[in-house]
Protein backbone atom coordinates (compact mmCIF):
# COMPACT_ATOMS: atom_id res chain seq x y z
CA UNK A 1 0.00 0.00 0.00
CA UNK A 2 1.30 3.27 -0.55
CA UNK A 3 1.66 5.46 2.48
CA UNK A 4 2.45 9.09 2.59
CA UNK A 5 5.28 11.45 4.45
CA UNK A 6 3.56 12.77 7.78
CA UNK A 7 3.52 16.15 6.81
CA UNK A 8 2.15 15.50 2.93
CA UNK A 9 -0.63 13.05 4.91
CA UNK A 10 -2.35 15.82 6.80
CA UNK A 11 -1.82 18.75 3.62
CA UNK A 12 -3.38 15.61 1.81
CA UNK A 13 -6.30 15.21 4.05
CA UNK A 14 -6.82 18.89 4.14
CA UNK A 15 -7.06 19.44 0.55
CA UNK A 16 -9.34 16.30 0.35
CA UNK A 17 -11.64 17.22 3.07
CA UNK A 18 -11.85 21.14 1.30
CA UNK A 19 -12.24 19.57 -2.40
CA UNK A 20 -15.10 17.14 -1.00
CA UNK A 21 -16.76 20.15 0.84
CA UNK A 22 -16.59 21.87 -2.33
CA UNK A 23 -18.06 18.95 -3.87
CA UNK A 24 -21.12 18.75 -1.27
CA UNK A 25 -21.97 22.11 -1.70
CA UNK A 26 -22.33 21.64 -5.37
CA UNK A 27 -24.44 18.33 -4.97
CA UNK A 28 -26.56 19.82 -2.04
CA UNK A 29 -27.85 22.21 -4.86
CA UNK A 30 -25.88 25.47 -3.17
CA UNK A 31 -24.32 26.15 -6.90
CA UNK A 32 -22.94 29.53 -6.86
CA UNK A 33 -22.99 30.56 -10.77
CA UNK A 34 -21.32 33.19 -12.81
CA UNK A 35 -22.89 34.10 -16.31
CA UNK A 36 -19.85 35.25 -18.78
CA UNK A 37 -21.38 36.87 -22.16
CA UNK A 38 -24.24 39.10 -21.35
CA UNK A 39 -25.26 39.86 -24.97
CA UNK A 40 -28.90 39.21 -26.06
CA UNK A 41 -29.01 35.52 -24.99
CA UNK A 42 -26.70 35.68 -22.08
CA UNK A 43 -28.93 38.78 -20.18
CA UNK A 44 -31.82 36.62 -20.49
CA UNK A 45 -30.00 33.31 -19.18
CA UNK A 46 -28.51 35.59 -16.28
CA UNK A 47 -31.91 37.00 -15.17
CA UNK A 48 -33.40 33.35 -15.20
CA UNK A 49 -30.32 32.15 -13.48
CA UNK A 50 -31.04 34.71 -10.92
CA UNK A 51 -34.61 34.10 -10.60
CA UNK A 52 -33.99 30.66 -9.64
CA UNK A 53 -31.33 31.87 -7.17
CA UNK A 54 -27.76 30.38 -8.65
CA UNK A 55 -26.63 33.25 -10.10
CA UNK A 56 -23.85 35.51 -7.60
CA UNK A 57 -21.26 36.19 -10.45
CA UNK A 58 -21.22 38.39 -13.70
CA UNK A 59 -18.85 39.50 -16.74
CA UNK A 60 -19.18 41.27 -19.63
CA UNK A 61 -16.11 41.89 -21.80
CA UNK A 62 -18.11 46.01 -22.09
CA UNK A 63 -17.86 46.44 -18.54
CA UNK A 64 -21.06 48.91 -18.48
CA UNK A 65 -23.41 46.23 -19.06
CA UNK A 66 -22.12 44.11 -16.38
CA UNK A 67 -22.40 46.67 -14.05
CA UNK A 68 -26.30 47.98 -14.50
CA UNK A 69 -27.53 44.11 -15.68
CA UNK A 70 -25.75 43.45 -11.50
CA UNK A 71 -27.51 45.96 -10.05
CA UNK A 72 -30.87 45.14 -11.34
CA UNK A 73 -30.11 41.30 -10.05
CA UNK A 74 -28.39 41.80 -7.01
CA UNK A 75 -25.34 39.82 -7.99
CA UNK A 76 -21.60 41.12 -8.21
CA UNK A 77 -20.21 42.22 -11.52
CA UNK A 78 -16.57 41.24 -12.24
CA UNK A 79 -13.30 42.98 -13.80
CA UNK A 80 -12.53 39.78 -15.61
CA UNK A 81 -12.99 36.24 -16.25
CA UNK A 82 -10.45 34.83 -13.77
CA UNK A 83 -11.80 37.08 -11.24
CA UNK A 84 -15.32 35.07 -11.53
CA UNK A 85 -13.97 32.20 -12.15
CA UNK A 86 -12.40 32.28 -8.72
CA UNK A 87 -15.75 32.64 -6.93
CA UNK A 88 -18.32 30.35 -8.19
CA UNK A 89 -18.98 26.69 -8.66
CA UNK A 90 -20.11 26.52 -12.31
CA UNK A 91 -19.28 28.99 -15.31
CA UNK A 92 -21.64 29.48 -17.94
CA UNK A 93 -20.35 30.81 -21.11
CA UNK A 94 -22.33 32.55 -24.02
CA UNK A 95 -19.96 34.58 -26.23
CA UNK A 96 -20.14 35.09 -29.79
CA UNK A 97 -17.66 32.36 -31.75
CA UNK A 98 -14.66 30.03 -31.26
CA UNK A 99 -11.80 32.30 -30.76
CA UNK A 100 -13.71 34.21 -28.13
CA UNK A 101 -14.70 30.93 -25.98
CA UNK A 102 -10.96 29.94 -26.16
CA UNK A 103 -10.10 33.16 -25.13
CA UNK A 104 -12.73 32.89 -22.04
CA UNK A 105 -11.71 29.32 -21.16
CA UNK A 106 -8.02 30.21 -21.14
CA UNK A 107 -8.57 32.96 -19.01
CA UNK A 108 -11.00 31.13 -16.43
CA UNK A 109 -8.55 28.10 -16.46
CA UNK A 110 -6.21 31.09 -14.50
CA UNK A 111 -8.10 30.71 -11.63
CA UNK A 112 -10.88 27.97 -11.78
CA UNK A 113 -11.84 25.86 -8.94
CA UNK A 114 -10.77 22.27 -8.72
CA UNK A 115 -13.92 20.23 -9.17
CA UNK A 116 -15.76 23.46 -10.93
CA UNK A 117 -17.87 22.87 -13.96
CA UNK A 118 -17.86 25.55 -16.77
CA UNK A 119 -20.84 24.96 -19.18
CA UNK A 120 -20.48 26.54 -22.79
CA UNK A 121 -24.06 27.81 -24.60
CA UNK A 122 -22.26 29.67 -27.34
CA UNK A 123 -22.33 28.01 -31.15
CA UNK A 124 -19.14 27.09 -31.90
CA UNK A 125 -17.16 24.11 -33.35
CA UNK A 126 -16.70 20.65 -31.79
CA UNK A 127 -13.07 21.21 -32.26
CA UNK A 128 -13.37 24.38 -29.73
CA UNK A 129 -15.58 22.03 -27.62
CA UNK A 130 -12.81 19.50 -27.34
CA UNK A 131 -10.25 21.70 -26.89
CA UNK A 132 -11.76 23.71 -24.42
CA UNK A 133 -12.49 20.92 -22.60
CA UNK A 134 -8.84 19.58 -22.29
CA UNK A 135 -7.43 23.37 -21.25
CA UNK A 136 -9.85 22.59 -18.35
CA UNK A 137 -9.19 18.77 -17.76
CA UNK A 138 -5.59 20.34 -16.51
CA UNK A 139 -7.38 22.32 -14.02
CA UNK A 140 -9.55 19.47 -12.70
CA UNK A 141 -12.37 21.13 -13.61
CA UNK A 142 -15.40 19.86 -16.20
CA UNK A 143 -16.76 21.08 -19.48
CA UNK A 144 -20.03 20.88 -21.55
CA UNK A 145 -20.91 21.83 -24.54
CA UNK A 146 -24.28 23.02 -24.01
CA UNK A 147 -25.36 25.24 -27.17
CA UNK A 148 -29.01 26.22 -27.45
CA UNK A 149 -31.65 26.25 -29.78
CA UNK A 150 -34.80 29.04 -28.86
CA UNK A 151 -33.38 32.28 -29.72
CA UNK A 152 -33.74 35.45 -27.34
CA UNK A 153 -37.29 34.21 -26.85
CA UNK A 154 -36.28 31.63 -25.50
CA UNK A 155 -33.31 32.82 -23.94
CA UNK A 156 -35.63 35.14 -22.08
CA UNK A 157 -38.45 33.01 -21.39
CA UNK A 158 -36.00 29.85 -19.96
CA UNK A 159 -37.65 28.02 -22.42
CA UNK A 160 -34.39 27.10 -24.36
CA UNK A 161 -33.40 23.43 -25.96
CA UNK A 162 -30.36 22.48 -24.57
CA UNK A 163 -27.94 20.03 -26.38
CA UNK A 164 -25.00 18.53 -24.39
CA UNK A 165 -21.50 17.03 -25.32
CA UNK A 166 -20.08 15.54 -21.99
CA UNK A 167 -19.58 13.44 -19.12
CA UNK A 168 -22.81 12.42 -18.18
CA UNK A 169 -22.64 12.42 -14.62
CA UNK A 170 -21.42 16.15 -14.86
CA UNK A 171 -24.67 16.80 -16.78
CA UNK A 172 -26.69 15.67 -13.78
CA UNK A 173 -24.42 17.83 -11.13
CA UNK A 174 -25.48 20.92 -13.10
CA UNK A 175 -28.70 19.64 -14.57
CA UNK A 176 -30.60 21.98 -12.14
CA UNK A 177 -28.58 25.13 -12.30
CA UNK A 178 -29.23 24.85 -16.33
CA UNK A 179 -33.22 23.73 -15.78
CA UNK A 180 -33.61 27.66 -14.85
CA UNK A 181 -33.05 28.66 -18.38
CA UNK A 182 -33.86 25.83 -21.01
CA UNK A 183 -37.26 23.43 -20.77
CA UNK A 184 -35.28 20.37 -22.38
CA UNK A 185 -31.84 19.99 -21.69
CA UNK A 186 -30.52 16.59 -23.47
CA UNK A 187 -27.19 14.47 -23.42
CA UNK A 188 -25.97 14.08 -26.92
CA UNK A 189 -22.91 11.76 -26.11
CA UNK A 190 -18.91 13.04 -24.89
CA UNK A 191 -17.49 16.27 -25.78
CA UNK A 192 -17.85 17.69 -28.90
CA UNK A 193 -21.33 16.03 -29.42
CA UNK A 194 -23.65 18.99 -28.46
CA UNK A 195 -22.05 21.42 -30.95
CA UNK A 196 -22.43 18.52 -33.75
CA UNK A 197 -25.98 18.06 -32.72
CA UNK A 198 -26.62 22.07 -33.00
CA UNK A 199 -24.91 21.63 -36.66
CA UNK A 200 -27.07 19.60 -37.56
CA UNK A 201 -29.81 21.99 -36.65
CA UNK A 202 -28.15 24.96 -38.58
CA UNK A 203 -28.26 22.87 -41.90
CA UNK A 204 -31.30 22.05 -41.10
CA UNK A 205 -32.63 25.27 -40.72
CA UNK A 206 -31.15 26.64 -44.05
CA UNK A 207 -32.73 23.90 -45.69
CA UNK A 208 -35.93 25.02 -44.18
CA UNK A 209 -35.38 28.86 -45.36
CA UNK A 210 -34.58 27.44 -48.77
CA UNK A 211 -37.59 25.58 -49.62
CA UNK A 212 -39.88 27.98 -47.35
CA UNK A 213 -38.50 30.85 -49.61
CA UNK A 214 -38.35 29.64 -52.43
CA UNK A 215 -42.12 27.89 -52.51
CA UNK A 216 -43.64 31.12 -51.27
CA UNK A 217 -42.10 33.17 -53.88
CA UNK A 218 -43.00 30.90 -56.67
CA UNK A 219 -46.83 31.22 -55.36
CA UNK A 220 -46.48 35.00 -54.56
CA UNK A 221 -45.28 34.94 -58.41
CA UNK A 222 -48.98 32.78 -59.67
CA UNK A 223 -50.64 35.49 -57.60
CA UNK A 224 -52.16 33.16 -54.98
CA UNK A 225 -53.79 34.72 -52.06
CA UNK A 226 -50.55 33.93 -50.05
CA UNK A 227 -52.32 33.83 -46.39
CA UNK A 228 -54.71 30.76 -47.84
CA UNK A 229 -51.23 29.10 -48.91
CA UNK A 230 -49.94 29.51 -45.79
CA UNK A 231 -52.99 27.98 -43.86
CA UNK A 232 -53.52 25.48 -46.05
CA UNK A 233 -49.82 23.81 -46.35
CA UNK A 234 -49.34 24.28 -42.58
CA UNK A 235 -52.12 21.66 -42.13
CA UNK A 236 -50.49 19.00 -44.48
CA UNK A 237 -47.13 17.29 -44.67
CA UNK A 238 -45.05 20.09 -45.57
CA UNK A 239 -46.07 21.99 -42.72
CA UNK A 240 -43.61 23.18 -40.33
CA UNK A 241 -42.84 26.03 -38.10
CA UNK A 242 -41.22 28.13 -40.16
CA UNK A 243 -43.75 28.35 -42.61
CA UNK A 244 -46.20 28.89 -40.04
CA UNK A 245 -44.70 31.60 -38.31
CA UNK A 246 -42.48 33.58 -41.06
CA UNK A 247 -44.56 32.86 -44.08
CA UNK A 248 -46.95 35.74 -43.24
CA UNK A 249 -44.27 38.12 -42.50
CA UNK A 250 -41.64 37.29 -45.21
CA UNK A 251 -44.97 37.57 -47.94
CA UNK A 252 -45.36 41.36 -46.44
CA UNK A 253 -41.86 42.11 -47.06
CA UNK A 254 -41.50 42.06 -43.11
CA UNK A 255 -38.40 40.80 -41.91
CA UNK A 256 -38.00 41.81 -38.16
CA UNK A 257 -35.51 39.24 -36.38
CA UNK A 258 -36.04 36.35 -34.94
CA UNK A 259 -32.79 34.73 -35.92
CA UNK A 260 -30.49 37.26 -37.36
CA UNK A 261 -28.71 36.33 -40.31
CA UNK A 262 -25.47 37.02 -40.22
CA UNK A 263 -25.60 34.93 -37.33
CA UNK A 264 -27.03 31.59 -39.59
CA UNK A 265 -23.69 33.06 -41.63
CA UNK A 266 -21.70 32.13 -38.99
CA UNK A 267 -23.00 29.04 -37.86
CA UNK A 268 -22.84 27.68 -41.50
CA UNK A 269 -19.75 28.47 -42.12
CA UNK A 270 -18.42 26.37 -39.10
CA UNK A 271 -21.22 23.77 -40.45
CA UNK A 272 -18.80 24.01 -44.11
CA UNK A 273 -15.93 23.48 -41.80
CA UNK A 274 -16.72 20.69 -39.88
CA UNK A 275 -18.88 18.83 -42.89
CA UNK A 276 -15.16 19.52 -45.05
CA UNK A 277 -13.47 17.53 -42.13
CA UNK A 278 -15.36 14.40 -42.71
CA UNK A 279 -16.33 14.79 -46.20
CA UNK A 280 -20.30 15.13 -45.54
CA UNK A 281 -22.21 16.61 -48.42
CA UNK A 282 -22.17 20.42 -47.99
CA UNK A 283 -24.74 21.58 -51.40
CA UNK A 284 -27.56 23.21 -48.97
CA UNK A 285 -24.99 24.95 -46.46
CA UNK A 286 -22.93 26.23 -49.77
CA UNK A 287 -26.03 27.96 -51.22
CA UNK A 288 -27.56 29.54 -48.34
CA UNK A 289 -23.70 31.14 -47.48
CA UNK A 290 -23.60 32.65 -50.60
CA UNK A 291 -27.02 33.93 -50.95
CA UNK A 292 -26.61 35.13 -46.84
CA UNK A 293 -23.01 36.45 -48.43
CA UNK A 294 -25.14 38.52 -51.17
CA UNK A 295 -27.29 39.52 -48.52
CA UNK A 296 -25.05 40.58 -45.98
CA UNK A 297 -23.59 42.53 -48.60
CA UNK A 298 -26.84 44.56 -49.30
CA UNK A 299 -26.95 45.64 -45.64
CA UNK A 300 -29.56 42.63 -44.73
CA UNK A 301 -27.06 41.06 -41.70
CA UNK A 302 -29.39 42.43 -38.82
CA UNK A 303 -32.82 41.04 -40.56
CA UNK A 304 -34.50 37.35 -39.88
CA UNK A 305 -33.23 34.95 -41.91
CA UNK A 306 -36.48 34.98 -43.88
CA UNK A 307 -35.12 38.00 -45.42
CA UNK A 308 -33.69 35.52 -48.11
CA UNK A 309 -37.41 35.92 -49.83
CA UNK A 310 -35.73 39.32 -50.97
CA UNK A 311 -33.79 37.04 -53.67
CA UNK A 312 -36.45 34.88 -54.05
CA UNK A 313 -39.01 37.04 -55.01
CA UNK A 314 -37.96 38.67 -57.99
CA UNK A 315 -41.45 39.59 -59.06
P1 LIG B 1 -24.41 39.02 -28.93
O1 LIG B 1 -25.66 39.69 -28.54
O2 LIG B 1 -23.59 39.60 -30.03
O3 LIG B 1 -23.50 38.90 -27.61
C1 LIG B 1 -22.20 38.40 -27.66
C2 LIG B 1 -21.61 38.45 -26.26
O4 LIG B 1 -20.30 37.88 -26.29
C3 LIG B 1 -21.45 39.89 -25.73
O5 LIG B 1 -21.69 39.86 -24.33
C4 LIG B 1 -19.97 40.17 -26.02
O6 LIG B 1 -19.41 41.16 -25.18
C5 LIG B 1 -19.38 38.81 -25.72
N1 LIG B 1 -18.07 38.58 -26.33
C6 LIG B 1 -17.79 38.47 -27.65
N2 LIG B 1 -16.48 38.23 -27.81
C7 LIG B 1 -15.94 38.16 -26.57
C8 LIG B 1 -14.62 37.94 -26.10
N3 LIG B 1 -13.59 37.71 -26.92
N4 LIG B 1 -14.42 37.94 -24.77
C9 LIG B 1 -15.45 38.16 -23.92
N5 LIG B 1 -16.70 38.38 -24.31
C10 LIG B 1 -16.95 38.39 -25.62
O7 LIG B 1 -24.66 37.50 -29.35
P2 LIG B 1 -25.83 36.52 -28.85
O8 LIG B 1 -26.98 36.63 -29.78
O9 LIG B 1 -26.03 36.69 -27.40
O10 LIG B 1 -25.14 35.10 -29.18
C11 LIG B 1 -24.19 34.52 -28.31
C12 LIG B 1 -23.94 33.08 -28.76
O11 LIG B 1 -25.17 32.36 -28.73
C13 LIG B 1 -23.40 32.98 -30.20
O12 LIG B 1 -22.47 31.95 -30.29
C14 LIG B 1 -24.67 32.66 -31.00
O13 LIG B 1 -24.38 31.98 -32.19
C15 LIG B 1 -25.41 31.79 -30.01
N6 LIG B 1 -26.87 31.76 -30.25
C16 LIG B 1 -27.56 32.91 -30.55
C17 LIG B 1 -28.93 32.84 -30.79
C18 LIG B 1 -29.72 34.07 -31.12
O14 LIG B 1 -30.87 33.94 -31.58
N7 LIG B 1 -29.20 35.28 -30.88
C19 LIG B 1 -29.60 31.60 -30.71
C20 LIG B 1 -28.89 30.47 -30.36
C21 LIG B 1 -27.51 30.56 -30.14
P3 LIG B 1 -19.61 42.74 -25.55
O15 LIG B 1 -20.90 43.13 -24.92
O16 LIG B 1 -18.45 43.41 -24.95
O17 LIG B 1 -19.63 42.84 -27.05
Amino acid sequence: MRTFPKLNQAMFRKRYALRTLHLISIWSGNMKAGMIGLGAMGAGMARNLASADYLTAVYNRTASTAQSLAEGLGVTAYATPQALAAEVDVVLICVSADQDVLDVVNAVAATVKSGSIVVDMSTVSSETARKAAEILAEKQAAFLDAPVSGGVEGANKGTLAMMIGGDADTLEKVRPVLTAMASSITHMGPTGAGQNTKAVNQIMAAGINQAVTEALAFGQAHGLPMEKVIEVISGGAAGNWFLEHRGPTMTRGAFAPGFKLALHHKDLKICQAMAGQIGASTTLVDKTLADYQQLMAAGFGDEDISALYRLKNKV
